[in-house]
């Protein structure tokens, strides 16, 4: 896995529609879109391998908000992975103290029935009776792009073998 929290940058990870230079070091490739990055500075744009070698850590610019734990976790999270295909400002969530990895923006295929979709939900803020609604918006088949989404997301999430997800809309 190129990034250690986010399994698929090339489906759901904002990028430049064409190959451009990267913002910090130069190199021409289909880098990942900054413009939406928070933070003190702004770039562009930012390449696979700057990105990766916390290249924003010095630049006080963070793709992601999370339970900033001092954890090298956290800090990978903040600076080193893409930005969450979030319509709001979502921080990247955790389950008992451990950050999970995102999989991708959830169809219905991505769980065994209701129940599964159900029983994974990270109850922060709503319970499942709040959010049962949601199962039947969700995207029927696989999404390969986060372009495929409509404006309400379900955000798969895995940890040790388990699903668990969040959402937002437009
Ligand atoms: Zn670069």
């Amino acid at each position: 896995m190129e990034f250690e929290f986010f399994r698929y940058p090339e489906k759901f990870a904002y990028k430049v529609t064409e190959p451009k230079p990267c913002s910090i070091c130069g190199r021409e490739e289909l880098c990942f879109d900054a413009g939406g990055y928070s933070g003190i500075n702004d770039i562009d744009c930012i390449c696979t391998s700057c990105l990766k070698a916390g290249a924003l850590i010095d630049l006080e610019i963070e793709p992601n908000m999370n339970f900033d734990d001092g954890s090298e976790a956290a800090e990978t999270i903040t600076y080193k992975t893409p930005a969450l295909p979030t319509w709001q400002d979502i921080g990247w969530p955790m389950v008992d103290g451990q950050f999970p990895v995102f999989e991708c923006i959830a169809s219905a295929e991505d769980f065994l029935d209701k129940n599964d979709f159900l029983n994974s939900f990270l109850e922060e803020d709503q319970t499942k009776e709040e959010i049962e609604w949601l199962w039947d918006r969700l995207p029927q088949k696989k999404l390969n792009h986060y372009n495929e989404g409509g404006d309400i997301s379900v955000y798969l999430f895995s940890l040790n073998g388990k699903k668990y997800w969040i959402w937002d809309a437009n």
